[in-house]
């Protein structure tokens, strides 16, 4: 007995000093971050600030460069060369940062807690799921991404690639050399081999159109060595629902890409649904007609656009946002109706405040004499405040597309000399309302979720200083209710790489470049961006291997 006191007392002294150390560690505030993307990572590699825990959960064990997943389903570029580890990544820290291989399941922000499954079953057991564990927070970063969108199209699911992880892209490198070899069997006639080498492309956005290019470009330059008896019979279809490939663009590069397009004999169509896939068959539907078409083919990429993960449709419900097609955040990248939660990148949608809620008080400050109305000059003097805080209105004045602002003021009262207009608060709110009209939700694009990353690292990083002075989000720059400036995206441009050495480069200010150049422009910058010198001397390398030998045809 007396034995197993002694043994009681020992258990009791553990237990006491883990909860010392516990009282000690939990000094830090724990910072979770879901996923290791393009946000996640961007978040990690910006943060500096030794007061923190981090732990990150994710499935994926490395980053992806998505830009250059394209340049891997062909062999241009070798799938090694476009990841690094995440581990890589957080070992160069000086803040204590852990990294778990899981996915999480179920937030839940009342208890400030996620529920995970490891990503891989454990040796010794004979589950085949994962064990599943739960995860506390003081912080929770969301930056799980999006997930491929099928719209429920029924047969696309088994039947189609999709373009969105690197096992993907090595999918289909695996899938299209399959289809030259067995193209190449003797035996088949020839309606089977230009089955086999039907390649359809469902979506003309971005990635559709690359991939499209990189197929061409390798039929063009190595089948026709490696597989001549057959490279005539390729035929490569694009199929696009709306009225224009690439119509996130501007309309030069939309026009350009068409007609490359036709030249590079790559059957672009144009209104087209698809409605169904099966095995041998895709079928499609043109806009405004009940006819379906059904065309056998070899080998469908379906890249039409994202949608939510399921843990964030759950997890959208349970706050209260079950009709938002997003997570919607507040400017400061804070997920609505949770504390201390935030989320980034493809999973989440800014909810950009509107002028017009706010007119009353930007009215106000405007009136500095308060006499009921606002002139011209009034409204100009505050205009850099109001920009500061509602950047839709700056957008609005740049574009060349729209009227200039002031001409807005004068428009509301019917065209009166500038000098002398006066405007009551109705009259201006309904001015206004042209320019929130106006706002667009940013794009899901790696730029985005890069600056998000680096910008929420930056607050995190100021925090103690900020919750010194924890006011509320500031209305106007310079009242001294300053917390953070809200995020801001700047855009610096995007490319459409339409194979051939020939890219679509649309830049700020309208400026838009097409052809040989903006290729090169597009290997510099892409080389540029790599997250470390590894994958950049392997991507340059891999570059460098394709222009001497040609791509690699095994596998
Ligand atoms: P992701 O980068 O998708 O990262 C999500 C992370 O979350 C992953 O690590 C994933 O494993 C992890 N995760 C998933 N579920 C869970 C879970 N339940 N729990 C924990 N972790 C989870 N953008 C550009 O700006 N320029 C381009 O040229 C460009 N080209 C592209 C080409 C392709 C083929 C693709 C697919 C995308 C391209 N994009 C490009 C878009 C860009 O990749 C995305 O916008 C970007 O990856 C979004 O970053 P993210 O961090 O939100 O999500
Ligand atoms: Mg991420
Ligand atoms: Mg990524
Ligand atoms: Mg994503
Ligand atoms: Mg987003």
């Amino acid at each position: 007995n007396s034995n197993r006191g002694h043994v009681a007392h020992a258990d009791a002294i553990t237990s006491n000093s883990i909860a010392h150390a516990d009282a000690n560690t939990s000094k830090k505030k724990k910072v979770v971050v879901l996923g290791t993307g393009w946000a996640g990572m961007s978040f990690l590699k910006n943060l500096n600030n030794s007061t923190y825990d981090v732990k990150v959960v994710s499935p994926r064990n490395f980053f992806v460069f998505t830009p250059l997943l394209p340049s891997v389903t062909c062999g241009k570029v070798e799938a090694r060369s476009i990841v690094e580890p995440i581990r890589n990544i957080i070992r160069k820290k000086n803040i204590n940062v852990s990294y778990c291989e899981a996915e999480c399941i179920k937030i839940d922000p009342a208890s400030k807690k996620i529920y995970c499954r490891a990503a891989r079953a454990t040796l010794n057991t004979n589950s085949k799921q994962g064990e599943e564990f739960e995860v506390d927070y003081d912080y929770l970063i969301i930056a799980v991404g999006a997930q491929v969108n099928t719209f429920n199209t029924p047969g696309v699911e088994g039947n189609c690639h999709f373009l969105k992880e690197i096992e993907d892209a090595q999918k289909i490198r695996k899938n299209v050399i399959e289809s030259f070899e067995k193209a190449s069997l003797p035996n088949l006639s020839e309606e089977e081999r230009k089955k086999i080498l039907h390649f359809v492309v469902v979506g003309g956005g971005p990635t559709g159109v690359e991939f499209s290019g990189e197929l061409r470009d390798f039929v063009n330059e190595d089948v026709l060595k490696l597989y001549p008896t057959v490279q005539h019979l390729v035929k490569i279809t694009v199929i696009e629902a709306t009225d224009h490939i690439l119509n996130m663009f501007d309309k030069r590069i939309t026009k350009f890409a068409e007609s490359k397009f036709l030249r590079d004999d790559i059957d672009v169509k144009l209104g087209s649904m698809v409605t169904k896939i099966t095995e041998n068959e895709i079928s499609t539907k043109a806009k405004g007609s009940d006819k379906t078409t059904s065309t056998p083919y070899g080998m469908v990429l379906w890249s039409t656009g994202i949608g939510q993960r399921p843990l964030i449709k759950d997890f959208m419900k349970q706050i209260g946002q079950g009709n938002r097609r997003a997570l919607a955040t507040d400017e400061w990248l804070r997920v609505e109706g949770c504390d201390n939660v935030y989320a980034l990148g493809d999973c989440a949608t800014i909810n950009q405040r509107k002028v017009v809620e706010d007119i009353a008080e930007i009215f106000k400050r405007a009136d500095k004499d308060n006499s009921g109305t606002l002139t011209v000059k009034k409204f100009t003097d505050i205009m850099d405040d109001v920009i500061a805080r509602y950047p839709q209105v700056k957008l609005y004045m740049k574009s060349k597309r729209v009227r200039n602002f002031v001409d807005i003021l004068t428009e509301a009262k019917g065209n009166a000399a500038k000098e002398t207009i006066e405007l009551s608060i109705e009259e201006f709110k309904t001015a206004l309302s042209v320019v929130d009209s106006k706002m667009k939700n940013l794009p899901a694009t790696a730029q985005v979720a890069n600056q998000q990353g680096a910008y929420l690292a930056k607050c995190f990083n100021r925090m103690e200083e900020c919750e010194k002075n924890p006011e509320g989000p500031p209305r106007f720059r310079g009242t001294g209710r300053h917390r953070f400036h809200p995020f801001r995206y700047r855009h610096l441009g995007q490319f459409a790489p339409l194979g051939g050495e020939k890219t679509a480069a649309q830049l700020p200010g309208d400026w838009v470049s097409i052809g040989h150049s903006s290729q090169w422009l597009w290997y510099s910058i892409y080389a540029s961006k790599q997250v470390s010198w590894r994958t950049r001397a392997l991507v340059v390398s891999d570059w460098i291997r394709r222009f001497i030998f040609g791509r690699d045809a095994s596998g």
